[in-house]
């Protein structure tokens, strides 16, 4: 892949740009109650601001439905960004209409771009309308990078090679899962968990092609466990998706790889206030119990083989990691990642809040903002944003 990097811009001096970030960040409120996007999204505006004429800020935020709803304004996201930025950050309660006159220096932050329902329906018109007063792009929301929306996609295809880049944050995202995707080195151990089957069966069947070893761990486990014949009590389990998982096993044994399964797991009567927790061999799952986390015998074998691997690609807890009981085999794999010389990527909403619990995102190589994008990524499918940056 040739991403155009930000140094590659012709004529910035003077330009303004248009800077596509992911600050689709939770808000409660009025609050924002996580900034780690915003954060992410720091050097590359830094870098825009000192060179520019003239920078604003686009995104979008929560699933908005076409029109505006202040429950998902980015109107709450300017006063955190202006004081993690140092520089004055003015709000744009529309986003197609900035002010004719940019000050340099500062920023513009848009409004939530999904308030029309030309930016999910990758609306030319819609994408002509937005990019029209900035002679440049640039698109650091690699979270987005996997949808076709007219902020990512239709937008970037109307500026020439020169006038477009990829932000820092887009270039290593991408770095790190390139390397993971295209010839990793040997073992690559893939660790795959989380509720359910059906939201990861591409990247499952893409990882049994390429890993050396694939941990199933989660929820998903148990749709594995119904496809071996095996019983899985109250478990969550996907039916429809038995076919899918007796596929991967057989895509597994065909190609002589590992695929693990946990061999034991921690059961439970309920979630929340449970009466009864047990560890029992996955072929002694109690028809009322419920499958809640990979049990000690599964998490030492997973931590053994994480230990001697080069390549690590995590997504996806290994049990109901937040409730403190059913922590520990997520919190096992976390630690084994931490530990372990392999380069090791995480993705995933749920896993990345697990690897900070665990207080280990230091000592992860790469830790991807992007959930679904990362999961797309690591299916080898092309990214629209990234297609559209290289047009
Ligand atoms: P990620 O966001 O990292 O991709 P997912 O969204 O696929 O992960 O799944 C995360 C969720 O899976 C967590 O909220 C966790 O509680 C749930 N989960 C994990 N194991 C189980 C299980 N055995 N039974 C029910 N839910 C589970
Ligand atoms: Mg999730």
């Amino acid at each position: 892949m040739n991403l155009p990097p930000l140094d590659d811009l012709e004529d910035i001096a003077g330009g303004r740009v248009l800077a596509r970030l992911d600050l689709n960040v939770p808000v409660r409120d009025g609050e924002v109650l996580d900034d780690t996007r915003i954060i992410a999204a720091l050097p590359t505006l830094r870098w825009l601001l000192e060179r520019a004429g003239g920078v604003a800020a686009c995104s979008h935020l929560g699933k908005a439905a076409g029109e505006p709803d202040v429950a998902f304004s980015l109107a709450p996201v300017a006063p955190v960004l202006e004081s993690a930025l140092g520089r004055p950050v003015r709000f744009v309660p529309d986003c197609l209409t900035p002010p004719a006159e940019f000050v340099t220096g500062s920023l513009l932050l848009l409004e939530n771009l999904r308030f029309h329902p030309g930016e999910k329906a990758n609306d030319p018109g819609f994408a002509a309308r937005l990019t029209k007063p900035y002679s440049h792009y640039v698109n650091d929301a690699f979270g987005t990078a996997h949808r076709a929306h007219a902020s990512v996609e239709a937008a970037p295809r109307s500026y020439p090679q020169g006038r477009k880049a990829a932000g820092f944050l887009m270039e290593r995202e991408v770095a790190a899962l390139s390397r993971v995707v295209d010839d990793p080195e040997q073992p690559f151990v893939a660790v795959v968990g989380g509720a359910k089957v059906s939201t990861k069966t591409a990247p499952l069947e893409a990882l049994v092609g390429r890993v050396s070893a694939l941990l199933i761990g989660g929820g998903m486990a148990n749709t594995f466990f119904l496809a071996q014949g095996l019983e899985v009590g109250r478990s969550l389990v996907e039916g429809e998706m038995v076919e899918t998982a007796r596929a991967v096993l057989a895509a597994a044994a065909k190609r002589g790889i590992e695929l693990l399964l946990p061999e034991d797991v921690v059961v439970a009567d309920a979630i929340d206030d449970p009466q009864r927790v047990a560890v029992v061999a996955r072929d002694a799952i109690p028809s009322d119990l419920m499958v809640v986390d990979i049990g000690p015998a599964a998490r030492s074998r997973y931590r053994e083989i994480l230990a001697g691997a080069r390549t690590v690609f995590w997504n996806g807890p290994m049990g109901v990691f937040e409730v403190a009981d059913y922590a520990a085999g997520t919190l096992a794999v976390a630690e084994a990642l931490a530990a372990s010389a392999a380069f090791s990527v995480v993705g995933g909403g749920e896993s990345v809040m697990a690897i900070r619990q665990a207080g280990v995102v230091d000592s992860i190589d790469h830790v991807s903002t992007g959930g679904g994008a990362s999961l797309k990524f690591i299916t080898g499918e092309t990214m629209p944003a990234i297609a559209a940056l290289e047009s």
